[in-house]
C-alpha cells in the first residue's frame, strides 16, 4: 500500500517523464494530457491524486464507476471510460463519463446513439484500434478503423475526437513503438477523409512502461496507472 506522500512523489516523477519526453521530441508538454488509470484503486487514493492536480481519470468497469461515484462526482476531475464496454452497460456508463475511449464496433455506436437520442445528449468518443494484432485485445483493426470512423460519423450524437490503443505488454518498451506509429498513421488517414463530426485531435496511447515512446510517436494523452499507484495486487485485464 502506497502512502499519500508516495502517490504525490510518483505523480511528480511521471510529470517529469512527460516533460522530458516532450522536450526530447520537440513537443510542448502542454499538448499532453495525463489520464490516471484508476482500476482497483479506492476513491480516497484517487482523491489524493486529484488534490495534487490530476484532472482526468479513466475507469475500466462500469461497476467501479458506480461504486466510487459518491466520492468522485464532486471532484474537479473528468472521467473517461477506457475498458471494454459491453453493449448492455451503455445506459449506465453514460451517467459517469464524458468520453468513451473504447468505441470498437458499429453495434456499440448504435447503442450509444440510441441512448443519447433518448437523453438528448452527445458524447465524445475515441475509436479503439488494436495495433498489436493480439487476438486477446479488443479494438478494430487498423485496416477497419476508417470504416468504423465513417459509421460513427453517421451517428450524430457521437463526437469522434481521436483514437486509443493499448500497446503490447512488452518487457522491452521499444517493441511497442511500431504500434504507436501505426495509430498515428491511422489517425492521419481518418483526418484526410474529412468526415462530419470526426476530429483526430486525441491520440490516447502510452502507459507506465512506455509513455516516453508514445510521446515521441505523437501521443496527446497518456494513460498511467501503476507508475503512480504502484503495482496492482492482482493481474487485471487492461480493457481486454
Ligand atoms: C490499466 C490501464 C492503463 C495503465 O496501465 P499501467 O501499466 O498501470 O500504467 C492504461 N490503459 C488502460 C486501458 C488500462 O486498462
Amino acid at each position: 500500500m502506497l502512502t499519500d506522500d508516495a502517490i504525490r512523489a510518483n505523480l511528480s516523477a511521471v510529470r517529469s517523464r512527460i516533460e522530458l519526453a516532450s522536450a526530447n521530441s520537440g513537443r510542448d508538454p502542454r499538448d499532453l494530457r495525463l489520464l490516471l488509470a484508476t482500476k482497483t484503486i479506492p476513491a480516497h487514493r484517487i482523491t489524493v491524486a486529484v488534490e495534487a492536480g490530476v484532472r482526468l481519470i479513466g475507469e475500466n468497469r462500469v461497476q467501479e464507476l458506480a461504486e466510487k461515484d459518491d466520492a468522485l462526482r464532486t471532484l474537479p476531475c473528468e472521467r473517461h471510460f477506457i475498458g471494454h464496454l459491453q453493449t448492455n452497460k451503455v445506459n449506465h456508463v453514460l451517467k459517469y463519463v464524458s468520453c468513451v475511449q473504447s468505441l470498437d464496433r458499429i453495434e456499440l455506436a448504435d447503442r450509444l446513439q440510441r441512448r443519447l437520442e433518448d437523453l438528448d445528449q452527445t458524447i465524445d468518443v475515441l475509436l479503439q484500434v488494436n495495433t498489436s494484432g493480439e487476438a486477446s485485445k479488443f479494438g478494430v483493426s487498423p485496416d477497419d478503423a476508417l470504416r468504423l470512423a465513417r459509421e460513427a460519423s453517421r451517428r450524430d450524437r457521437l463526437r469522434v475526437r481521436g483514437l486509443m490503443t493499448i500497446g503490447l505488454p512488452a518487457t522491452d518498451p521499444e517493441l511497442v513503438r511500431p504500434s504507436y506509429r501505426d495509430l498515428s498513421n491511422v489517425g492521419d488517414r481518418i483526418r484526410d477523409a474529412r468526415l462530419d463530426r470526426v476530429e483526430m485531435t486525441t491520440l490516447s496511447m502510452g502507459m507506465s512502461g512506455d509513455l516516453d515512446i508514445a510521446i515521441a510517436e505523437g501521443a496527446t494523452m497518456v494513460r498511467v496507472g501503476s507508475a503512480v499507484f504502484g503495482a496492482r495486487p492482482h493481474p487485471v485485464q487492461t480493457g481486454a
